[in-house]
Order: C-alpha cells, then sequence, then structure tokens
C-alpha cells in the first residue's frame, strides 16, 4: 500500500503518492516555489525523487505552480491530451456551471483565477487509460470526463481513488456534493458509476477522503434532487 500524503496548496488539495516511487498529483493554486520545497521537506521526500507529476485537469487551480514544480523536480508532466492546451497557455478553458452554485461559484470567483507561474508543455499525454506501474506506484490513471472534458482520476491498487473535482465541498458552506461545474452531467454520473464499481476511498481535489458510502450517497441525491445534491 502505497503512502497518501495530502499537501494543501492554497485553495486546492495536491497528493504525494508514495510506493516504489514518489508521484505528485496536481501542483494546487499557489505558485510559490519556496512552499513547495517546504512541503516537501516536512514530508520528507526529495522532489528529485519524484519520478512523475500527474495533472488531474486543466483548471488552473490545480495546476497553477507546474513551473516551479517541474523545476524542483525535474519529473515528466502527464495529463489528458485535451488538458494540454491549458498547461502549455495558462488558460483555463470555459467553466460550465451545472447548477445555482456553479453559478454562484463562477461569480465568487470571477477575477481571481489562479495564474499559472510558467507554462509547460506536458511530456505524457493520456487517452483512456495509463499505467503507472513504470513509474514505481502500482495503479493507473482513468479518463474520466464529465467535470471537464479532461479530466483524469488516479486510482491505486487496494480501492483508492483520486477524483478531483467530481466531488467537492461547496465554497459557500462546505456542505459535500458533486461537481457544481460539469461540462457534461451525464459523464460526470458515468465516471463516477465506474469508479464506485471497484474503490472504496475517494480523495478529491479541494478535501477529503470520503468514503464509497458517502459518495454512493451523494450521487443518488443528486440524480433524486434535480443536481443539487441538496437534502430538503
Ligand atoms: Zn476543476
Amino acid at each position: 500500500m502505497a503512502d497518501i500524503i495530502p499537501l494543501r496548496f492554497g485553495v486546492s488539495q495536491a497528493y504525494l503518492i508514495c510506493d516504489q516511487n514518489n508521484i505528485l498529483l496536481d501542483t494546487g493554486s499557489d505558485t510559490d516555489k519556496a512552499a513547495y520545497q517546504k512541503a516537501f521537506e516536512k514530508a520528507k521526500v526529495n522532489p528529485r525523487d519524484i519520478s512523475l507529476v500527474v495533472i488531474s485537469h486543466g483548471h488552473s487551480d490545480h495546476f497553477a505552480g507546474l513551473g516551479a514544480i517541474k523545476e524542483l523536480t525535474g519529473a515528466p508532466v502527464l495529463c489528458h491530451r485535451l488538458a494540454a492546451q491549458a498547461l502549455a497557455t495558462g488558460k483555463n478553458p470555459k467553466f460550465v456551471p451545472r447548477n445555482k452554485l456553479g453559478e454562484d461559484m463562477l461569480k465568487l470567483i470571477e477575477g481571481t483565477v489562479p495564474v499559472m507561474d510558467k507554462t509547460v508543455d506536458a511530456d505524457i499525454l493520456v487517452d483512456k487509460e495509463f499505467d503507472l506501474n513504470a513509474f514505481g506506484v502500482a495503479g493507473k490513471v482513468l479518463h474520466t470526463p464529465g467535470h471537464s472534458h479532461c479530466s483524469l482520476s488516479l486510482l491505486l491498487d487496494g480501492g483508492y481513488v483520486f477524483v478531483g473535482d467530481m466531488v467537492v465541498p461547496s465554497p459557500f458552506d462546505g456542505k459535500l456534493g458533486l461537481a457544481f461545474l460539469a461540462t457534461n452531467e451525464s459523464e460526470l454520473y458515468d465516471s463516477l458509476r465506474t469508479l464506485l464499481s471497484f474503490n472504496q476511498i475517494f480523495y478529491g481535489g479541494h478535501g477529503g477522503p470520503y468514503t464509497r458510502d458517502e459518495v454512493q450517497r451523494l450521487l443518488e441525491l443528486d440524480l433524486t434532487k434535480g443536481n443539487l445534491g441538496e437534502e430538503e
């Protein structure tokens, strides 16, 4: 079983996954190189020993500091092929609200979307699936579209999954729900069903971990309550 070390950078959560080798998932919304160095020191991981940087999707609160991370680690960067443009230009694709919460959220973040420190060309572009064993981690990366066209989930052997923004707390009251931004809602549901079918613990891009039952319940509520995932 790999060690999972959550690292909070700004509003987002990155993860160090330490198995035979170390993988970093996302860079958070900060771009402060010194903060990264400090976090790696605290985790007792030499950044040069990170074999791969995986970007969960092309929203800048998950990859803003990628330039600094690339300098510190020297590691190749992996993302979905549809996220490559965001990393190479530092520009977010259009955010698509899925419900009222999404609309309110977009108003909240207007003008404050994290700006990338330095654009980066990804080294490995994933289409459907990518085996991580070659990078010393027992697991894989899977294309799980819905929140964005380019969303990847990282799955570790043993039933641990990193779902990016598919499960996310409300920035207003902290209440957990399914993604309030989505390019395709039915794909979001399908991706979650796929992950629920063989994973037990869910780590999010802004919080967690959550249990399988918790996520299953959120999905059921969302399907019956018209997108809000809220109880009356
Ligand atoms: Zn996102």
